[in-house]
């Protein structure tokens, strides 16, 4: 079987879906996406489990947008309704706000505190000062100090990274908000928004259109000699795989998911618990908070690190920075054969989905003018 396309896309996630839905609207252009998987949608994939609860596969997706111009484009393949998420902390048996705010620091504390000014006052007291702190340890300690760094952070992190905090760059739990007001949310955005009918309907709902053809359950690898493309190639998977491992293996942390159906309207009173002293699982999440479905049933998911399975997260310590770094100037120098790389794996960088979605948007933009020249 010989495939012939005008634009070829690898991995049908957030980023494919976008690239394809672009090409194939506006320019009008044949385009090709090869997945793997037996779905599209990436990790932000939602199903319908056999007692029709709505549950995300891959761990929960808190959709939120830095930028109102994102949440425009998306809104053309759903409607919203309001994402409120909100995490506690299980410390000794008790749930405290997560991330760490005013609420957080009294309970924890046994103390009153009216003001942020305040909090900040009484957290300056226990903090390790560090004006240049050099791992995720120092950080925390320089920020909220020892007690709150070992009761809410240490274990979690080992859990999570299965490294000390000490070996992990500060940008990981530099990505966690602290506060001193009252704000109970996860995240700081405002703009907090959920998929009305989930994110898969979403990218249905993006690439439904005839100029695309979607091929699932096929590795590029495999299929990479039988396909002529006639423009561009984008490509969303790992960058070590495309050039054969030639600089080595980059690390990825990854994680098991555990799904248990009960007969009840809701398990647990938020959308999120961490259990960041207890347990091999790190957190337990019951999305129905969050997707608002009305269902007598309800799905836990139970989250277990672990070194081995799907790529999940970057590890960013300096054997792989640099292994990356390499791997970078390749895809850089791939531009020149129409060839481009983008994406949470090909960028070997967290991104939150608003984020590849807004870069999507940059390389269609690029392309599109890149592609008057060629045709
Ligand atoms: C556990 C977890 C929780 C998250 N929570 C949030 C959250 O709360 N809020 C948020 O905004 N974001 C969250 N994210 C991030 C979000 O999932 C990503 O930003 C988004 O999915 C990235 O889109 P992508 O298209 O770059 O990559 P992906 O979603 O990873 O999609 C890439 C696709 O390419 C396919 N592929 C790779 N290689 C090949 C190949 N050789 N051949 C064929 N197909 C291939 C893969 O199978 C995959 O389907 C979370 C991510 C994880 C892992």
């Amino acid at each position: 079987m010989k495939i012939n396309t005008e634009v070829l896309i690898i991995g049908a996630g957030p980023v494919g879906c976008v690239i394809a839905e672009r090409f194939s609207n506006d320019l009008k252009l044949k385009c090709t996406i090869i997945e793997s998987r037996d779905h599209i949608a990436g990790n932000c994939y939602d199903e319908y489990n056999k007692k029709g609860v709505l549950y995300h596969k891959y761990g929960p997706h808190y959709l939120r947008f830095k930028n109102k111009k994102t949440l425009n484009y998306l809104s053309k393949f759903t409607k919203w309704i309001k994402g409120n998420y909100i995490v506690k902390s299980v410390v000794n048996k008790k749930l405290y706000s997560f991330p760490i705010n005013l609420d957080t620091l009294e309970q924890f504390f046994k103390v009153k505190l009216k003001t942020k000014k305040q909090a900040i006052n009484f957290i300056k007291k226990k903090i390790v000062k560090n004006k240049k702190p050099k791992n995720s340890e120092e950080l925390i300690l320089s920020k909220l100090g020892k007690e709150i760094y070992e009761n809410f952070y240490k274990n979690y992190t080992i859990k999570q990274w299965g490294i000390s905090p000490k070996k992990l760059d500060k940008s990981v739990a530099g990505r966690v908000p602290i506060r001193f007001n009252r704000n109970p949310f996860y995240v700081n955005e405002k703009l907090k928004l959920m998929p009305k009918k989930g994110f898969t309907n979403l990218f249905k709902n993006m690439i439904n259109n005839s100029k695309i053809s979607l091929i699932l359950n096929t590795d590029y690898f495999k299929i990479k000699n039988k396909i002529s493309v006639k423009y561009f190639t984008i490509y969303t998977g790992t960058p070590d795989k495309f050039f054969n491992f030639k600089y080595g293996k980059l690390d990825w942390r990854s994680l098991k998911f555990v799904f248990n159906t009960y007969k009840k309207n809701y398990i647990q009173d938020y959308v999120q618990y961490n259990y960041p002293n207890d347990y091999k699982f790190t957190r337990k999440v019951e999305i129905k908070h969050v997707t608002k479905q009305k269902s007598k049933y309800t799905v836990i998911s139970k989250e277990f690190p672990q070194k081995v399975g799907e790529p999940y997260y970057p590890i960013m310590d300096k054997k792989n920075k640099t292994i990356f770094k390499k791997y970078e100037k390749l895809m850089n120098a791939s531009s020149k054969r129409n060839i481009y790389f983008e994406g949470r794996l090909a960028k070997y960088k967290y991104y939150n989905t608003d984020e590849v979605i807004e870069n999507a948007l940059d390389l269609y933009k690029k392309l599109k003018y890149k592609y008057k020249k060629l045709k």
